[in-house]
């Protein structure tokens, strides 16, 4: 009955969010801490049940043991520590016994019996008053899910042995993703997610096809089973025919064609027919993409996020983070790299930090006010980047800034930065141009009085419009009310547009919609200076700037302000967009 499954083609359908087809295995992936369902044990298999749970437990140990070995020295100090914690709390005669306990006496498989244990241990040291013990509630968890997920039978890519395959999961946090080995990865298929999500963003940076909403994949597919991933169509094809593998050739075929003949002139400046010159930019996340970036023409690096690296290596000290900071500046020089400080919060949790749950993150302890109040911290990443700020144009721009005295507060801070590495004669720029993101509404109501403080804005969409419509980013239920084209978006935009032309600084995107062609007309229409975008959409964001003319988008826009609706402006829009770059949109 397996073959007959193995050999039969199967599609599930999902929602494309990165373009691109990948063919290859299937690995399952991602930590999970979900109750499993609970099966009986009948007696006479009680014994290889038991040996089943000690043999996971042991396959965690070495994994926490490989993961020890791998860490840097002094460096990775509070790593360590962690990981020693870890291999504790997987001994602990609290947890092995009782689930001994319950696979001997009560009959219940290893799966629910460790996670049911696990669980109340989890939640009596939840409740207790001294934060130190609330966090060993964390580390429970974390070696629980290493447990559970070896009792799944599931393999993590950690220690980077395993081919480069598909990677299927519920759904993928951006810290699961800074740590997966990204060279082993060929595209993204989960369950959940969102165009704007996290693990999206990160498969277009690295120019993965990626694929969300496949309901019912990590239940329906096995590790190393064989798919194709249609990031276009998003499709996921289990077991593809030799005919639909050759209608996929063909058509990555032309697409090479098509980007070859977009690649020739991606160097040139994106200036619209009438002379208006657009600065496009490139996002990053990780220093493997500098390659990538310097490929697609991209003038310099419109933003950095550090979460990710950070993410990857939460304790790493002021020199390390500088290091990695200089190669990235040293790699783009003479281009200005704009690194946003760490935007943690929201999906972007930091394990750390994690252990109060919040009930609405996305509304709770989250970009530059997790920085305010942990201003040691702040001011080690705020002295790493002055110290790259030596070898090429920096940028700082602060994240989730809702109003005025958040940067005013900042921006003193990076002064005692400036000061505190001056008296250490260490060297760095005389000037870095400082930024703020227009991610919630009040900061973009009133841009005007954040733009003294100043250099420039960068307006993250992805957030902005979020929060101006109370659709959560992530949330598929709401997906069809997240509407870039919504007037009340583009007011919101159209004021920090003016705000920032009255005091004479440029103004930038750097959400998804500034990689959007079919909005490029209306983002010129807007007057922004900047657009910065995923790498694999930088060629073509400059052609079509190059095609078209600030006179006509100026109109449009006019016309879209007066529109009330979202999806009518939208193809105001695109039948621009069509008319004047229809090479852009042919299959
Ligand atoms: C945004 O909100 O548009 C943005 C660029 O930041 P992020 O997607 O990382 O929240
Ligand atoms: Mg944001």
């Amino acid at each position: 009955m397996v073959k007959t499954k193995a050999l039969t083609e199967h599609i599930f359908r999902g929602t494309p969010v990165s373009g691109g087809v990948a063919h290859g295995v299937v690995r399952l992936v991602g930590e999970r801490f979900e109750e499993p369902i609970v099966r009986r044990i009948p007696s006479k298999q009680l014994k290889a049940e038991w040996a089943r749970f000690t043999h996971a437990v042991e396959s965690t140990r070495l994994e926490l043991q490989d993961l020890m070995q791998r860490l840097d020295g002094d460096a990775d100090r509070s790593a360590r520590e962690i990981l020693e914690m870890h291999l504790l709390v997987l001994a602990d005669s609290m947890i092995q016994e009782p689930v001994e306990k319950a696979i001997n006496e009560q009959h219940e498989c290893a799966e629910s019996a460790y996670y049911r244990v696990a669980r109340e241990c989890m939640n009596s040291f939840q409740r207790m008053p001294d934060a130190y013990f609330r966090e060993r509630a964390l580390d429970i968890r974390d070696v629980a899910q290493r447990v559970l997920r070896h009792l799944r039978g599931e393999q993590l890519d950690k220690a980077g042995h395993e081919k480069p395959a598909i990677c299927i999961a519920h759904d993928l946090t951006p810290s699961e993703t800074a740590q997966l080995d990204r060279t082993k990865v060929l595209g993204f298929a989960i369950e959940h997610g969102s165009k704007t999500s996290h693990t999206a963003i990160v498969a277009r940076s690295l120019g993965l096809p990626a694929v969300v909403h496949l309901h019912g994949i990590c239940e329906a597919l096995h590790t190393a089973e064989h798919v194709l991933l249609d990031g276009d169509d998003g499709l996921l094809i289990l077991n593809p025919t030799e005919k639909t593998i050759a209608h996929y050739k063909a058509r990555e075929l032309k697409a090479e064609r098509r980007e070859a003949r977009l690649n020739l002139d991606c160097r040139a400046p994106a200036v619209t027919l009438d002379g208006r010159r657009i600065t496009v930019g490139a996002n990053a996340e990780f220093v493997e993409e500098l390659k990538h970036i310097q490929d697609s023409g991209a003038e310099g690096i419109g933003l950095f996020r550090t979460e990710f690296l950070y993410l990857e290596n939460p304790n790493a000290s002021e020199e390390r983070l500088s290091k990695v900071y200089c190669k990235v500046v040293q790699t783009l020089s003479p281009e200005l790299v704009i690194f946003r400080t760490l935007d943690l919060g929201g999906d972007k949790l930091d394990p750390a930090n994690a252990v109060e749950k919040e009930a609405n993150p996305f509304l709770g302890w989250r970009g530059i006010r997790v920085s305010l109040s942990k201003r040691d911290f702040f001011k080690r990443q705020l002295r790493a980047i002055l110290r790259a700020s030596a070898h090429g144009p920096v940028g700082i721009m602060y994240p989730m800034v809702c109003c005025a005295q958040e940067v005013i507060i900042a921006n003193q801070l990076l002064a005692e930065c400036r000061e505190e590495l001056a008296q250490l004669n260490v060297p760095m720029a005389d000037t870095v141009q400082v930024g703020a993101m227009i991610e919630i509404p009040s900061a973009a109501t009133i841009a005007d009085l954040i733009t003294p403080h100043v250099d420039f804005f960068s307006i993250g969409t992805n957030d902005l419009i979020q929060y101006t419509l109370a659709v959560d980013r992530v949330n598929e239920r709401v997906a069809d009310l997240y509407q870039p084209t919504h007037p009340a978006v583009l007011r919101l935009i159209k004021n920090v547009v003016a705000a920032s032309a009255n005091k004479k600084i440029w103004v930038g995107m750097c959400g998804e919609m500034a990689g959007d062609i079919v909005l490029t007309p209306l983002l010129i229409g807007l007057g922004l200076d900047e657009l910065s975008a995923s790498s694999g959409q930088v060629p073509k964001v400059k052609h079509a700037v190059r095609k078209l003319n600030t006179i006509e988008c100026s109109e449009l826009l006019q016309q879209a302000l007066q529109e009330p609706d979202a999806a009518k402006i939208l193809r105001m829009s695109a039948d621009v967009a069509w008319r004047a770059y229809p090479e852009l949109f042919e299959e």
